[in-house]
């Protein structure tokens, strides 16, 4: 039970302190408690909280223009959380498809793309729909990194590819930049859409706003790749709940007034803190630190490949995946904790580790050697 938390650490409710290296699950990209955050957070309370979406406010344009200044021309359409943001931009990518007779989207076999009963159908995990069927319909499901197998899929009732740059809750497999560039050419061809779910993996996590761009950088490709929309939440709001979606030119006008909508989505406050989140990361130049510290908690990782649990490592900057060999990753976890470092497992033999983007170098050692104990 976690009562406290400050930069890095939080303290439970006996007082044991831990480095948080599971950051709320890629949400906390600036840590527990960042001043500045905190004091934008109390200013804008202050000022206007929720004006719902029948009356315009600048923090919202604002922030819209800064999403779309970092990806490419387009609108952005807010909501509250992962799931809404996906639902939204697969609602687009139907809308825009519906008179061609076009509604299914392909999507990847061990995704994760949230928990509403549209999301829990597009997901590539059985698991979450046991119990809650019948799924619906319109989603088609195939394996990760197997661009022939997605052109196998399309047909004449396809809308659209939805895909995570990095799985994440799969157990951080980063797509390839062969898949990426492939997927945009055939998506181009076949006169569909490309949507791209950055909830957990955009936002600066990789070092790069997009981990696309991050893995296309990493292959020394230097093609431009711009899917047609983008889903975004976590790290958006540092910890604070909204959800947003980019669409690019194709499929920014579709969902006009009264197609979509939800009551919270893009508040003052919400719109307020994903500014100041924006500010302090460019300010901090939080993308190069991530970058940084990201490589050596992966070198120090592999140092220890091969020992006790640890198996393959892979990711980039802020996050991390360990395979996790003979035990049970839940129960490292545990162990983890026990020596006061709080990571999150994933997949069936994953652990995640996704610490701040303003983590030190010397918080990194530490977390390292917090491992080392339970080898
Ligand atoms: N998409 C991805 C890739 C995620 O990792 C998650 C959450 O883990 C979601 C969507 C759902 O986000 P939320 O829990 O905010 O609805």
């Amino acid at each position: 039970m976690l009562v406290r938390g400050q930069g890095t650490r939080v303290w439970d409710a006996d007082g044991k302190e831990y480095l948080d290296f599971g950051g709320g699950i890629a949400v906390n990209c600036l840590g527990h408690s960042h001043p500045a955050l905190v004091r934008a957070l109390q200013e804008q309370a202050s000022q206007l909280i929720h004006v719902s979406n029948l009356f315009f406010h600048p923090k919202q344009a604002e922030l819209a223009e800064e999403l779309v200044q970092r990806t490419g021309p387009g609108k952005v359409f807010f909501c509250n959380s992962g799931a809404e943001a996906n639902e939204a931009m697969v609602k687009a990518a139907r809308k825009a498809g519906a008179a061609q007779g076009r509604f299914e989207i392909i999507t990847t076999l061990n995704s994760f793309h949230g928990r509403t009963l549209g999301m829990i159908a597009a997901s590539g995990q059985e698991r979450l729909r046991e119990g809650f069927g019948p799924a619906m319909p319109g989603f088609v499901h195939v394996p990760f990194n197997d661009l022939a197998a997605v052109e196998k899929a399309v047909g004449p009732r396809t809308a659209a590819v939805m895909i995570e740059g990095i799985q994440g809750e799969g157990g951080v497999i980063p797509a390839s930049a062969g898949y990426l560039l492939g997927l945009r050419k055939l998506t181009h061809e076949k006169g569909i859409f490309l949507l791209m779910d950055a909830v957990q993996c955009g936002h600066y996590r990789t070092g790069c706003f997009q981990s696309y761009e991050r893995i296309l950088r990493e292959a020394g490709e230097k093609r431009v790749f711009l899917p047609d929309a983008i889903s975004m939440a976590k790290s958006l709001g540092g910890g604070f709940p909204i959800g947003a979606v980019w669409l690019g030119e194709k499929l920014m006008d579709v969902l006009g007034p009264g197609a979509h909508a939800t009551t919270y989505g893009g508040t003052a406050l919400a719109c307020a803190v994903a500014l100041e989140v924006l500010r302090i990361i460019r300010k901090e130049n939080l993308p190069e630190n991530v970058a940084e510290r990201g490589e050596e908690l992966k070198q120090g990782l592999r140092k220890m490949s091969g020992r006790g649990w640890v198996g393959e490592v892979r990711g980039f900057g802020g996050m991390v995946g360990v395979t996790v060999k003979g035990r049970p990753h839940a129960e490292v976890a545990a162990q983890l904790a026990l020596a006061g470092l709080l990571v999150v497992p994933a997949g069936s033999d994953v652990l995640r580790f996704l610490p701040p983007y303003n983590v030190s170098k010397q918080e990194v050692a530490e977390a390292l050697r917090k491992v080392e104990t339970t080898l």
